[in-house]
């Protein structure tokens, strides 16, 4: 089956989360899809990912428009904030509610690394240990009383029953790598029963992204290695919300000298650092467009 989005401008995004300065892979990552989006002949579009009310914050968000300007990233059309959008994140969290396919999870972090400690085997996935189910079999009446008198809570996708409704659907995405694009099985249940809606949101990240790339049109999904499992949970979503799916290309992510990941609080390589260094930005492009990066920044084994 063909996945596609058909008869659609060409449609690209940058997405970053405003929790602090960008760093130059995140400038690389832009410019890679504003490039690609030319080279489709379509166009980039610009999403700030602000779920999170406490790390986001209205400075950082100018700051990473300035450093895109800076750097010579064009995008098209308004910027989309999620934050403006939480209704629409609601709605599709309620479609899944209303079929039994995510539960309220009352658990603190630290019951549920006491449940992981007592119980001995802890399974692994991309972000850690996996959830342990504590909450996704207690009884309805309790589950219904703690609701009612609002015990903080976030929202789980059962991971069971959701590729138990998913099948017949393939649970394929295509990687679309400068040699040709390849199938990927995907395997959402490595993640466990992922938060769709966090207890201080009413969204996470996989929900809000999932949303969000199917409302904005986008065709093709440039971003980091990190994301691949997060893929597995999007295009699992896509199939239960009945939600096309992007062609996706993950890129290597870049180390420092150390062989470190780049963090946003890693020192001396934010594009406002390299900026006040008097790097020039036209140079720098080139430089990042021909994979040459600076204080001995290398890109990870895949
Ligand atoms: N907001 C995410 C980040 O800054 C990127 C999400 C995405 O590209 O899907 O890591």
């Amino acid at each position: 089956m063909h996945l596609l989005i058909d008869n659609i401008l060409p449609t690209l995004r940058f997405a970053p989360s405003p929790t602090g300065r960008l760093h130059i892979g995140h400038g690389w990552s832009a410019l890679m899809a504003m490039d690609r989006a030319a080279q489709l002949g379509g166009v980039l579009r610009l999403r700030i990912e602000d779920i999170d009310g406490t790390r986001s914050r209205a400075e950082h968000v100018d700051g990473i428009i300035e450093d895109l300007r800076w750097l010579g990233v064009e995008w098209s059309g308004e910027v989309v904030f999620q934050s403006r959008r939480l209704a629409l994140y609601k709605e599709a969290l309620g479609r899944l509610q209303a079929r039994g396919l995510v539960y309220p999870c009352f658990c603190t972090r630290a019951e549920i690394a006491a449940e992981i400690a007592a119980s001995g085997s802890a399974p692994h996935g991309s972000d850690g240990a996996i959830y342990p189910g504590i909450c996704r079999d207690i009884r309805e009446d309790i589950r219904a009383l703690r609701l009612e008198r609002g015990d903080a809570h976030c929202w789980r996708l059962d991971m069971a029953r959701a590729l138990d409704e998913a099948k017949g659907v393939p649970l394929l995405w295509q990687e679309d790598r400068p040699d040709g694009v390849r199938d990927i099985e995907a395997r959402p249940e490595t993640a466990g029963d992922a938060v769709l809606a966090r207890k201080d949101a009413p969204t996470s990240y996989h929900l809000a992204a999932t949303v969000d790339d199917a409302a904005m049109g986008i065709s093709h999904i440039l971003r980091g290695d990190d994301l691949r499992a997060a893929t597995d949970i999007h295009r699992l979503l896509q199939a239960l919300l009945g939600l096309p799916t992007p062609l996706y290309r993950h890129h290597p992510l870049l180390l420092d000298a150390n062989g470190k990941r780049l963090a946003k609080r890693t020192q001396g390589l934010s594009l406002l650092e390299l900026r006040e260094k008097g790097v020039d930005p036209t140079q720098l492009r080139a430089d990042l467009r021909a994979g040459r990066f600076p204080l001995g920044i290398h890109l990870a084994k895949a």
